[in-house]
């Protein structure tokens, strides 16, 4: 059974159809990417797994439980976290701090300090700990966001476009990081643009267009799949 479902989800905005019946599924100790153009409806799908917007129809599923009719802190209590395209920081807390405030949705209080410093050593972010979250350049700001979803010790990672801003250390690094995670047997649900990422640490990819999944399966045949490259003319 795979740990997260959504089935047949749809959303409209005024009458827009951003989200069409999709249904796709994620499984622990795997990553899962979803692409698409920009407009496909990525982050949407987000918000809606996340918690933050309720769907027309169609239900979200996280191990074999209903969780549609949830907020999002219950969906956080039950192992779901995510992060932002745009950035969430608590732009005038210190990185630690982003970090405590975070750990307190996931572990609780009390495991939240020891959690928030495995994190940050993990995240090889220590020595940023102290730093205003405002004055981090892009890359950095963006493994802290990651850093505030993993310290809340996720069965489900949802992580939109985290990898925007980085460099190619920073991503090569992070690759290894997503791997390790799903070797542990986290589900990662990745959302990405940089198609080298997608490919090389995917285990399986989604392909969204104009609210629809146009094509699934391991990143190579998605990558050939002409329903594919018809969303991204000009790939
Ligand atoms: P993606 O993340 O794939 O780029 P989004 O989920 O952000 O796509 O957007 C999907 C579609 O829904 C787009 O057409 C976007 O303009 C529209 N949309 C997203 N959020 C809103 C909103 N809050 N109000 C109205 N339209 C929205
Ligand atoms: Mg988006």
């Amino acid at each position: 059974m795979p740990l997260l479902r959504t089935d047949e989800v749809s959303v409209s905005f005024g009458g827009r159809r951003a989200l069409d019946k999709v249904s796709l599924s994620v499984e622990a100790g795997r990553v899962t990417g979803l692409i698409g153009p920009n407009g496909a409806g990525k982050s949407t799908l987000f918000d809606v797994v996340s918690g933050l917007r309720r769907p027309r129809t169609g239900r979200v599923l996280l191990d074999g439980h209903d969780i549609t009719g949830e907020g999002p802190a219950r969906r956080a209590r039950r192992g779901l976290s995510r992060t932002f395209q745009h950035l969430e920081l608590f732009g005038r807390l210190t990185v630690r701090d982003n970090l405590l405030v975070a750990a307190e949705l996931g572990p609780g209080r009390r495991r939240a300090a020891r959690s928030a410093d495995r994190t940050l050593d993990r995240l090889g972010l220590t020595d940023l700990a102290d730093a205003s979250a405002d004055a981090l350049p892009t890359g950095a700001a963006r493994l802290v966001e990651v850093a505030r979803a993993l310290v809340q010790e996720p069965k489900v990672l949802l992580l939109d476009e985290p990898a925007a801003g980085q460099d190619a250390e920073e991503t090569g690094r992070f690759a290894g990081l997503l791997r390790s995670l799903a070797a542990e047997g986290t589900a990662v649900l990745l959302v990405e643009h940089d198609m080298s990422l997608v490919m090389t640490v995917c285990d399986e990819v989604h392909v969204l267009d104009l609210g629809a999944v146009v094509a699934s399966g391991p990143p190579d045949r998605v990558r050939r799949d002409a329903t594919v490259l018809a969303a991204y003319l000009g790939e």
